[in-house]
Formats: C-alpha cells, structure tokens, sequence
C-alpha cells in the first residue's frame, strides 16, 4: 500500500453519505420503481451545490435505503470500503430511521449497523468499528432526548461498540438550546458527544452555549473563528477544553460553506497545534475517500509525509475508543517510514 494508505483514521463518517457508487448501483437495482440514478445521490468533481441541496442528496439516499437488508449491505460495503483504502480505525455515524412502509424500527434501525460492523469482524475486515448514534437536529426536542436514550441502552449491551452520539442534520433548521438537555444527559451516561457546531455563520449564540457543555469533538467548526465571523472567545473556549476539530475539506468545498480548498479552516487550527482529523464526511455523496483527503490537505497546506504522519498519529488520541489507543499507536509505530 502507498504511504496515505498506511495511516488512517476516520472518525467523521455518516453512514448514507457513505454509500459508494458500486453499492448505490445495487440498491437501485433493488428499487427500479424510484426511478433513481446516479447523479442525484453524488456530487462529481468540480460540482458544486448549496448545503440545501446537499440535505436534499440525503433524501433520496434514504429513499434508497429503508430496510434493514439495505442498511445491512451498506454498512458492510461502507466498512469494507474504508477498509480498502487503508483505514484502520472507523467511526461511523449514522442517524436512526423508523420506516413505516417497511416496518423497520429505530431500534432495528442500530441493531442491523451493529450486525453490519460484528459481521466484518468475523469475515477478517481488517479494520476497528464504533458507532455513533446520531441525532437529526431538525427532528426537535423530543426525538432527540428518545434517541439519548436508545444511545444508551446500545452503549450498555454492546460491549464497547457504541461509543457516543453525534448532533447533525441541517444547521439552518432549530436551535442547539431546545435540544441542551438531551446532550447533557448523553454526556452524563457516559456517551462521547461529537457536535456539528458553526457550520454555516449564523451559529455563534448556539455554538457558545454548547461549547460550554463541553463537547469531546466538534464537526466542522467552519465559523468558529474571528476571521470568518466567529470571535476570540469561542476560539477560547474551545482551546481551554482541547476539544478536537473533524475536518472534511471536499464536503466544505463542495457544500459551498468555504470558498476553496486553500481558504479552509484547516489551517488556521493547524497552525495553532490544535487537535484537528481530516475526515470524509460523506465520500460518497462528495465522491471522495480518506487518502484523497490527506493528499489535498498535503497538497493545499504545503505538508511533509512527515507532518502528515504526526497528523494521523494525532488523530488516535481524539478517537472515542481508550480501549484501542495504545493498540492502535503501536501499530501505528510499526507501519511509520524509517525515512520520509
Ligand atoms: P445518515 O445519518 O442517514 O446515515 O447520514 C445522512 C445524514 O447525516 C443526513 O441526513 C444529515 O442529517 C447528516 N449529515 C451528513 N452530512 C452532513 C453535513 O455535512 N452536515 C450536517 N449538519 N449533517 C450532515
């Protein structure tokens, strides 16, 4: 395997945005009758769409996938992807679904992703799996302070698969503070809390009030900063906690809520030695995977193999798996170049 493929880690990953072009192509085989192709479920190279549009992706995604045989094979072909391209530990994300149509429940809904990641142990993936429960913001109050509770209930019978919860779903929709109790619980019971916070400008208030619960990662944190529109004091906040930044170049460029690759926030949190991961975010709606991220950040930022290397290696300590870490930079110490 080339050097990108030897140090990953991917810990910013939903699940249906995951879903390649090989697995969307068997689903749609499956659903002929929904008259789906593949431009409606990717964003090319060169593409560029609003985050509206992006959320609209998503739709027909889940259009595609809506029984447990569909989320067990995606799952499978996910894992197995990222498996390809050298990631050794992943964390997926994905936000569970009740369909009535075909009576798959929420609860179903986690157990068929947790089936998915057992499996792939058993057949010799090589590769570590955890799962984050995920909570739509725009599903309010309520369903998420019910989906804390299925989080938990997954975290206890799962020896250690399930890890924590994600807060996602399009910014634009609600407020962090309707959905405070829901994550301070979660954090309570032992979840680790990955929230989408600052994603589009308009976020400070929000982000303030739950950069103070505080968070273990923050997605994208595009606005934090003042240069953007943010202010000092998040910037602060988010030092003096160390809370780690998820950064997902090609879903920001592509989504339109940075203007270029060169202009990501990246490297202001970079050039700070702040704990940043390059992520995927969702390789297969963005038509990406983690080497290509690695090797645009390398490119973008002018970074050595050796900078990417300690920016990998970095990444274990962000993971929300203690149980592995020593595990994973021993391997890590194992697979690093004697020479770059
Ligand atoms: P799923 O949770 O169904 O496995 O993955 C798709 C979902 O992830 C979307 O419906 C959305 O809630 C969330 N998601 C994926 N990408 C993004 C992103 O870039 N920003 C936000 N805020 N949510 C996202």
């Amino acid at each position: 395997t080339c050097f990108l493929q030897r140090l990953h880690k991917e810990l910013h990953a939903h699940l249906n945005g995951s879903v390649s072009f090989s697995t969307i192509k068997k689903l749609v085989a499956r659903k002929p009758h929904l008259n789906i192709e593949h431009g409606m479920t990717a964003i090319r190279s060169g593409q560029r769409r609003t985050l509206d549009e992006c959320f609209q992706v998503f739709k027909v995604i889940h259009q595609l996938v809506d029984t447990e045989e569909d989320i067990l094979m995606v799952a499978k072909d996910v894992i197995r992807e990222f498996a390809a391209d050298g990631v050794k530990y992943l964390e997926l994300r994905s936000t569970p679904r009740k369909e009535k149509t075909t009576g798959m429940t929420k609860r179903r809904y986690v157990e068929t992703v947790i089936e998915a990641i057992r499996q792939c142990k058993n057949e010799g993936v090589d590769i570590e799996v955890r799962f984050l429960v995920a909570v739509d913001r725009r599903n309010g109050a309520e369903v998420a302070m019910e989906t804390v509770k299925l989080a938990e209930d997954f975290m206890l019978s799962t020896d250690g698969l399930v890890v924590g919860l994600d807060l996602s779903g399009d910014p634009t929709v609600g407020h962090g503070r309707d959905l405070l109790p829901a994550l301070q619980k979660a954090k309570n019971c032992g979840l680790k809390l990955s929230l989408h916070l600052s994603e589009v400008p308009s976020q400070a208030d929000e982000s303030e009030l739950l950069l103070n619960i505080p968070p273990d990662r923050i997605g994208h944190g595009t606005y934090l900063h003042p240069e953007v529109g943010g202010s000092q004091s998040l910037v602060d906040t988010v030092r003096k906690h160390n809370t780690p930044l998820e950064l997902c170049l090609t879903s920001n460029v592509k989504g339109q809520t940075v203007s270029s690759y060169s202009q990501h926030h990246f490297l202001y949190w970079y050039q700070m030695g702040h704990p940043s991961v390059i992520c995927t975010d969702d390789k297969g709606v963005f038509c990406t995977d983690l080497s290509q991220e690695y090797q645009l950040a390398a490119s973008t930022f002018n970074l050595s193999q050796e900078d990417m290397w300690t920016l990998s290696q970095k990444a274990i300590d962000c993971t929300f798996a203690p149980d592995l870490k020593q595990q994973l930079h021993q391997k890590w110490l194992e697979l690093r170049p004697t020479h770059f």
